[in-house]
This record gives C-alpha cells, structure tokens and sequence, in this order.
C-alpha cells in the first residue's frame, strides 16, 4: 500500500521488469533475497511499523519500500542519485575487504589505462586484455586480488585503483543505451546494505508524508461535510 502512493503498480511492475532483465547477470536473486532481508532487519529498528499502525502501515510495506529502493535510483523521483548517497556515506565501508577478496574480475577501461600505468607503471605485469569486452582490460589473478594487504584489507595501490574498486559497491552498466549506476547486491557488505537502507528510508518517509496529507485533507472534507 505505502509503494503505491509513491509510484503506480503498473509502472512499478514495467520498471521491476526491466531491472531484472538488464542487472540479472550483475546481482544474484540468492543475494538479492539475502541483503533484503539484512535491510528489513535495519528497517524495522529505524522506522517502526507499530507507529504508523493507525495508518494501516504493516510490515509488508517495508518489504516492498525495501523492493522499490532495489530497483529504482532516487533520482527518477526526484532524489539523490546511488552516486550522490554513496559519496556522502563512504563511512559504511567497513574495509572488510571482500569485495577485493572475492570478485571475479576487476576491470580497467581503456581510457583509464594510460593514466593508471602512469602513475603505477608496475601495474603494467598484471595487466591482460579483457576477451569478451575489447575496450576493457582486467587485473590477472584475482580472487584474492594481490593488491590487498591480508593484514590491514587496504589497498597496496590506492592512488592507482582501477575505476571499478573506487566506484564499488555501485557497478556501471548500459541499459537501453543509458549508463547507470547500479548497486552491486551483497547481503556482507556493509556498504550496500545501508545504501538500499538509507533509500528505502527516504521512501518510506515520503510515502508517509504523503499518506498523512491524505488522510488530513479526507478528515477536513468530512469535516466540512458533516458541519454543511
Ligand atoms: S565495499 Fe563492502 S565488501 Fe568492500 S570493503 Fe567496504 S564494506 Fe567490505
Ligand atoms: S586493486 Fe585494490 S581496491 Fe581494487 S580489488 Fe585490488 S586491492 Fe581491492
């Protein structure tokens, strides 16, 4: 109930749709499942379903808002965009160090390439052309990725760090010949968690608002129609 006052169900379903097409190869639906379950649990402390039990809120609708903060970037409603919250938040990263320990491929663009091995020419050994996507380049023997300190979970080439690791957890993709940045879905990442939680906060606070303004103006016209 509390999604469909922010966005059609229609449309919702149409942008759902789209969503799981383009980003199916990006996140897991296992791992979609188990970070929204770690945000309900975040929700649940931060916004109270018993609060607004008198407006009808249930704990469906979190799980929906939490739906909703998945898929859509704020920045369709008028909101911040995943880069704008995710540069504001860079706290949430608790330097865990599996996105370094575990992704399956780290790749450079060829644009960013000469600037890379510009400011870390060694860089160069472990660098091999990428054979699906020729305008890319990729790190060699990752998983772990070498450049991890195994001590501190730093990395041993921060200043040269190819784009994916410093935009991480958001992925660039192309979808319908846009660029955008999508979150990459990892129940384990702090980081990605309290992205989708902080969206889905600002959803629910909207759509709150909006259900409060509604329910004011139907008082105040019964009001008035009980007083004529
Ligand atoms: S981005 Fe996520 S997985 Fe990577 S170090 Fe930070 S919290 Fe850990
Ligand atoms: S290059 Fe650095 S940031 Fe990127 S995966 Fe390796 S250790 Fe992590």
């Amino acid at each position: 109930m509390l999604r469909d006052i922010i966005i059609d169900k229609e449309l919702f379903n149409n942008i759902r749709k789209k969503a799981l097409e383009s980003e199916e190869e990006e996140n897991s639906p296992k791992e979609v499942e188990l970070l929204e379950k770690a945000v309900f649990k975040r929700l649940k402390k931060k916004r109270s379903v018993k609060k607004y039990r008198k407006l009808g809120v249930t704990k469906e609708d979190l799980k929906e808002i939490i739906e909703l903060a998945d898929i859509l970037s704020l920045d369709a409603l008028g909101g911040p965009s995943n880069y704008e919250i995710a540069r504001e938040h860079q706290e949430w990263c608790t330097i865990c160090g599996r996105c370094c320990r575990e992704s399956e491929s780290i790749f450079i663009h060829k644009d960013e390439l000469n600037l890379l091995l510009t400011f870390n020419p060694d860089l160069k050994k472990g660098i091999i052309p990428n054979k699906l996507f020729p305008e890319h380049f990729e790190l060699k023997n990752i998983q772990p990725c070498k450049y991890i300190d195994p001590e501190t979970n730093k990395c041993g080439i921060y200043n040269s760090r190819p784009q994916v690791c410093r935009s991480y957890p958001l992925v660039l993709i192309e979808s319908g010949g846009k660029a955008r940045n999508i979150i990459n879905m990892r129940h384990n990442c702090n980081y990605s968690v309290n992205l989708i939680l902080e969206k889905s906060i600002i959803l629910f606070d909207d759509a709150i608002r909006r259900l409060e303004e509604k329910n004011r103006s139907f008082n105040k016209s019964r009001n008035r129609a009980e007083c004529c």
